[in-house]
């Protein structure tokens, strides 16, 4: 378990009636103008000649002040009796999505989604390559309830030195079932949501948008690349960028429109950076909606009580999309 103290004294922009307030603006360190109140940038798209942590950028990326880890790779070990405690090991970056304070993603020009897809990419590689870095993870909160301690847009990667518990199963299940069948399991998932079609809630040429069949929750929806790649970091920019920025935007626009904008995550799962596992895994995009509260029975079990079927929140996910996708 991660043990960080530092999260609890994150900023919190969402009190009162601060929000959207010119008050919280003046406040935000990833609006422009405010470049110093962040730690310096490790990326930023801005027009040549610009300098470094200035205006004028469209995409930023700083270090997390708040991080739950830091980067230095020998964690100091510190005992007391029977306890015993790690500084977690990893990098965490903050990915500013816009210079817009009030911007969702669902509303950006799709050029801008793009991107922002593009930076998840360049910072996705970095760390990947990098020899302590066994796992990436590149997420978005979005509203309080799902945990975004800033309004301003922006999504957050961390690499870490160890492969995450709840990504642990689901690659040993694909591994299993690449052991047992020789093919991947997701490949195999694709092929047979798209012949049921019930589930499908968006496709376009390199990307099908769907609800797991075993949805853990109401409008859980997954986003997933066609061809057989392990890992994120080998998105091809000139057919699969555009394609991953419009089905992740469109969902998102259905979400926000048909579901009255509730809070959600959503994150990347792609290979772990050392793990052989190219035939065997697949990466993709888990949104999960917070329509609900997880009650005690789903904590205290592990078992998820779904209210709304896949096949109906895939159904209504569908119209909307058809709704408020603009023709290209
Ligand atoms: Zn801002
Ligand atoms: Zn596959
Ligand atoms: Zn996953």
């Amino acid at each position: 378990m991660a043990v960080a103290t530092e999260r609890a004294r994150r900023p919190d922009s969402f009190s009162q009636a601060v929000k959207e307030s010119v008050a919280a603006r003046d406040l935000c360190p990833f609006c422009p103008g405010h470049e110093a109140m962040t730690p310096p940038e490790v990326l930023a798209y801005r027009a040549p000649g610009m300098p470094a942590n200035g205006e004028g950028w469209w995409i930023r990326v700083v270090p997390n002040l708040y991080a739950a880890f830091r980067p230095e790779p020998d964690g100091q070990e510190q005992r007391a009796g029977r306890f015993w405690q790690r500084d977690a090991i990893g990098a965490c970056e903050v990915l500013i999505s816009s210079p817009d304070h009030r911007a969702p993603t669902s509303t950006l020009p799709r050029r801008q989604v793009e991107e922002m897809v593009q930076a998840y990419v360049d910072r996705y590689r970095h760390h990947a390559q990098n020899a302590w870095v066994e796992h990436v993870l590149i997420l978005y909160n979005h509203g309080r309830p799902a945990g975004a301690s800033l309004e301003h847009p922006h999504s957050q990667l961390y690499a870490i030195g160890l492969e995450a518990p709840a990504f642990a199963d689901e690659l040993d299940g694909a591994r299993g079932f690449y052991r047992a069948n020789a093919a991947c399991v997701f490949c195999r998932t694709l092929e047979d949501e798209r012949r049921a079609a019930t589930r499908i809630v968006f496709e376009n040429e390199a990307f099908v948008v769907f609800a797991p069949y075993a949805a853990r929750t109401p409008f859980e929806t997954w986003i997933m690349p066609r061809r057989h790649t392990a890992s994120f970091g080998d998105l091809d920019p000139s057919r699969e960028k555009p394609a991953f920025a419009e089905a992740l935007q469109l969902t998102l626009r259905a979400l926000q429109e048909g579901l009255n904008d509730p809070p959600f995550n959503y994150f990347i799962h792609s290979a772990p950076a050392k793990a052989d596992v190219a035939d065997a895994y697949h990466w993709h995009l888990e949104l999960i909606p917070k329509l609900s509260t997880a009650a005690g029975f789903e904590l205290g079990t592990g078992m998820w009580i779904n209210v709304v079927k896949p096949e109906d929140s895939a159904a209504f996910l569908r119209e909307r999309i058809q709704k408020v996708a603009e023709p290209a």
